[in-house]
């Protein structure tokens, strides 16, 4: 049994804070940036446009997991140092992607918090490897990993004396190219109705479509789940990874816009099945 992750009864929705920052404490928690650092300019001018729009934490891949070894691989350990400085100018924390162990001491030294994207949420020697930096982890659903194999991946960063691990929803997959992934939206409710830990939408991964972000991140909000991590891009056209479901900064604003007005009429109020 995943003992430490799940939801005992009568046990309250944990609140994991980074860096002052709060996932699970009741509201809507927004990571916005671009899927990879790809220069200096790129990411310092996403960290400000997403900061000034109420974005409360930066991303941005610097070890990219690419299905294709031709493909962008993320500038590395240069990467991580862009980011960092884009992050602390713009005033909010950030989180980056570990592919392997080898790259947790460079993020350990200039990030806030550790992704475990979806290719290895049952890379244990990293899960466990990575609860013990004390870093506080966002881990990725893998496309076909079933809710129970989420918490046991969970549960591995916990064990380790690490108790600050967001989940995070990022589609599954199906059958139908017309969307990346699926969005999980049941699954992730359902996922709360077993864990204590946040658990967070990723429409951008889950949809591949810049269209649907705005829509699946209004659902998520609505349905109670902790927040949403959202790729923008300054021009999505020319982005070297993942061009097709990034936000330009016009639909990033409108999105924070629309989101608040949803948050300011359900989230305080409406006690949802899924969050109690
Ligand atoms: C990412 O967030 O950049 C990423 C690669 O996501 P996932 O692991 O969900 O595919
Ligand atoms: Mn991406």
């Amino acid at each position: 049994m995943y003992k430490l992750a799940s939801k005992q009864l009568g046990s309250a929705q944990s609140a994991i804070r980074v860096a002052g920052i709060t996932f699970g404490g009741g509201g809507f928690t927004t990571i916005a940036g671009p899927c990879a650092v790809e220069n200096r300019a790129q990411i310092h001018g996403t960290a400000q446009f997403v900061a000034s729009q109420g974005a409360q934490m930066l991303r941005g891949g610097a070890y990219k997991p690419r299905t294709s070894p031709y493909a962008f691989q993320g500038l590395g350990d240069e990467g991580v140092r862009l980011i960092a400085q884009a992050k602390r100018d713009a005033g909010i924390p950030c989180v980056v992607e570990a592919l392997s162990e080898a790259e947790l001491p460079v993020l350990c030294e200039y990030v806030d918090m550790l992704q475990i994207g979806a290719r290895n949420m049952q890379n244990f020697s990293l899960l466990r490897a990575a609860a013990r930096t004390g870093k506080p982890v966002l881990l990725k659903r893998a496309a076909s990993a079933t809710l129970e194999e989420v918490l046991y991946a969970a549960e591995y960063i916990l064990v380790e004396g690490n108790p600050n691990v967001v989940l995070c929803e990022r589609g599954i997959r199906g059958f139908d190219p017309q969307t990346r992934n699926v969005f999980d939206l049941a699954g992730a409710l359902r996922l709360k109705e077993l864990t204590h830990l946040p658990v967070i939408a990723d429409p951008s991964h889950a949809t591949g479509r810049a269209s649907l972000i705005e829509p699946v991140v209004l659902a998520a909000a609505a349905a109670g789940l902790d927040g949403a991590i959202v790729e923008v891009h300054p021009n999505p056209a020319a982005a070297l990874s993942d061009a097709d479901q990034a936000l330009d900064f016009p639909a990033f604003e409108r999105l924070m816009r629309r989101l608040d007005s949803i948050l300011s009429e359900t989230v305080p109020n409406i006690p949802l099945t899924a969050c109690r």
